[in-house]
């Protein structure tokens, strides 16, 4: 029988949220387990991104993940980015992804065995236990849903062959020919990232 407070914290989902509160329980002494469907840890949709034109829409100077280091992102570009280390600059979101993997991998091994890495997909809880597709179960002492924003949903009615959802979706946007003409419906950030995917 576990003692339920020598359980781990179980976090669903390693986008920034569930790697960087791992990261933080890891520093006082905390053990966790972080359950990513995906097959990188750390980045989630954001920061997935390949494209150096894919930037963060916040300047680099104010995306430190740490509150007591206000300076280690800018800090992190300079030593592993110096090309984008400008701390009123908007560097690419695929650095900002590395940055965090970085920061929890040195915290691991700074802290070793008190982050457990578990690749699979979370389809239930049960009390204080979580349930993977595959039929594992995953117990802890408090369960965290760090699993993110759902994908876009169609707004629009009706099918079209090629219309494409969700554009954030591994290739979707590998079937568009160069002299395509591509209709986007939406004129925010994800319309500029579109355009620039496009262009590239
Ligand atoms: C295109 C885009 C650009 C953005 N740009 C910025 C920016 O420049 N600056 C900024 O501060 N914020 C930005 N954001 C917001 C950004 O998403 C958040 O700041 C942050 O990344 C959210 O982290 P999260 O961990 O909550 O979610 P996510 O990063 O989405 O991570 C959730 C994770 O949970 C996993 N998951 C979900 N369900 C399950 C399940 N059932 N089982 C197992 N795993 C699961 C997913 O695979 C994913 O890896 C952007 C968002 C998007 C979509």
């Amino acid at each position: 029988m576990n003692d339920a407070a020598s359980l781990p914290v179980v976090i669903v989902g390693c986008g920034f949220s569930g790697a960087m509160l791992a990261a933080r329980l890891a520093e006082q002494g905390q053990a966790s387990v972080l359950i990513e469907r995906g097959e990188q840890m750390g980045l989630g949709v954001a920061y997935s991104a390949v494209l150096d034109a894919h930037r963060l829409n916040v300047r680099s100077e104010r995306m430190s993940a740490r509150p007591d280091r206000p300076a280690d992102f800018t800090g992190w570009l300079a030593l592993h980015a110096p090309d984008f280390a400008d701390p009123n600059g908007f560097a690419p979101r695929r650095l900002y992804g590395r940055y965090v993997q970085d920061r929890l991998a040195q915290t691991e091994a700074a802290h070793p065995g008190l982050i457990r890495r578990v690749k699979g997909e979370a389809v239930r809880i049960e009390g204080e236990t979580v349930i993977l597709s595959d039929g594992a179960r995953v117990p802890g002492r408090a369960v965290v849903l760090a699993t993110g924003n759902p994908p876009p949903r169609p707004t629009v009615a009706g099918a079209a062959p090629r219309r494409i959802a969700d554009p954030w979706s591994p290739d979707a946007l590998s079937d568009i020919a160069p002299a395509d003409d591509v209709l986007i419906l939406g004129s925010g950030l994800t319309m500029v990232d579109v355009v620039l995917a496009l262009q590239a």
